[in-house]
């Protein structure tokens, strides 16, 4: 994982389906910016790969989130899209491609079990993060 100046992040799946938790990654935006009060946007600007905020206590969850969207979403449909990866497509429209967090005293105001987690559809790949955050303290340094 790494962080670009422009607050894009790029982040390398290596397996088919995973769930990397980058919620250090975004806290560390946030610290590097002088937003005390505001919001930080993260948005993941892909098809088949999604963004989602859950438990970062229990490892299984990032596992049984894989294994139950496995299971609502079927791979076994006669898809009509060529590409033979409308799973993961599906998967992503149900997960969503941005998460949006409060920064309070220029810090994620993220609940005590939550971590802000980048969804993996269709690894592995190098993958996009955008991070943008706004607030009345002033723009990002
Ligand atoms: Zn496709």
């Amino acid at each position: 994982m790494s962080t670009g100046k422009n607050g894009i992040m790029s982040v390398s799946s290596d397996r088919k389906e995973q769930i990397i938790d980058i919620t250090a990654l975004v806290a560390e935006r946030v610290a590097s910016s002088n937003i005390k009060s505001g919001v930080c946007i993260v948005f993941v600007p892909h098809t088949t790969a999604g963004i989602t905020i859950n438990e970062n206590a229990d490892p299984d969850v990032k596992a049984d989130i894989l294994l139950g969207l496995g299971d609502m979403v079927s791979d076994k449909l006669h898809y009509a899209h060529l590409e033979g990866n409308s799973a993961a497509h599906i998967k992503t429209a149900l997960v969503g491609n941005s998460v949006t967090v409060i920064v309070e005293n220029g810090r994620l105001a993220l609940g005590t079990w939550q971590g802000i987690y980048f969804c993996e559809f269709d690894g592995p790949r190098k993958r996009q993060i955008m991070v943008r955050m706004v607030g009345p303290a002033g723009e990002e340094k």
